[in-house]
């Protein structure tokens, strides 16, 4: 059994505990900062109340998880901080627990082997990116375009229960119930406005595939809505807007 395993199997508050023993006393370095600040548009737009906590968890996510170079000829600090900082916005107000499967990132430098013209995928315990597909998404924080938002938003919805049917929440609780109807209420009125080619904050990837595969891509699109075009997501679906901020409980809309 792994270090990692048996914290697992400690549960939930022993498990944080053993993560956050793991860096005590640690800091990112003045260069990894120095990336942090250049290459994530997003941590410049968090609330300085909120920054030492992602940098808590990114030095947790730096310590655990492994970065394997599949085509690219090294990974570079840039790419471990990148991948470290978007990833843990989707925990920073949750806990490393979600994460707790997790444990590698797989980095292609523009085609992820037999998946080609898909920008990354996902995984309960390993992410693939496809680099230039990330590096588009960092430069341009409000167009709806996030891979490694995206694809970690997958990996929080397999957390829950080994499923990525776009509900997060524990399938024991009555939140899911919830989640259940918001999806039933709110998902028809994406199709229809991406058959009808007309705006919705939630892009429509997935549904060139089947209605079925867009309903897989739901949460994981608004994910990335919720951060990179909160306003108007708040404004347009107020009910995806606030389940979503229950659950990572942030209001990016403010920042
Ligand atoms: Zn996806």
């Amino acid at each position: 059994m792994t270090p990692t395993d048996a914290a697992i199997k400690s549960g939930p508050d022993k498990f944080i505990a053993w993560a956050n023993e793991l860096v005590e006393g640690s800091e990112l370095s003045q260069e990894q900062l120095e990336i942090l600040k250049s290459w994530v548009p997003l941590y410049g737009k968090l609330p300085n109340r909120l920054k030492p906590k992602l940098r808590q968890q990114m030095l947790i996510f730096l310590k655990l998880v492994k970065f394997k170079n599949a085509d690219v000829p090294k990974i570079t600090e840039k790419m471990r901080i990148c991948v470290a900082a978007e990833a843990c916005l989707l925990i920073l107000n949750r806990s490393f627990w979600d994460y707790r499967y997790f444990e590698q990132v797989v980095i292609w430098a523009n085609v992820i082997k037999n998946r080609k013209g898909i920008a990354g995928c996902a995984f309960k315990n390993k992410v693939e990116l496809n680099w230039v597909s990330v590096e588009r998404g960092l430069k341009n924080m409000g167009d709806n375009h996030n891979i490694i938002i995206h694809e970690f938003a997958h990996v929080l919805d397999f957390a829950n229960d080994e499923k990525a049917q776009s509900n997060p929440v524990n399938p024991l609780t009555a939140e899911h119930k919830l989640w259940e109807e918001m999806i039933e209420e709110e998902f028809p009125k994406l199709l229809k406005a991406s058959r009808a080619k007309s705006d919705h904050p939630i892009r429509n990837y997935g549904l060139k595939i089947n209605a079925s595969a867009q309903q897989t891509e739901f949460f994981t699109c608004a994910t990335e809505a919720f951060f990179e075009n909160s306003i108007q997501l708040s404004r347009a679906c107020p009910k995806i807007y606030n389940a979503l901020r229950h659950f990572y409980r942030l209001n990016p809309e403010k920042w």
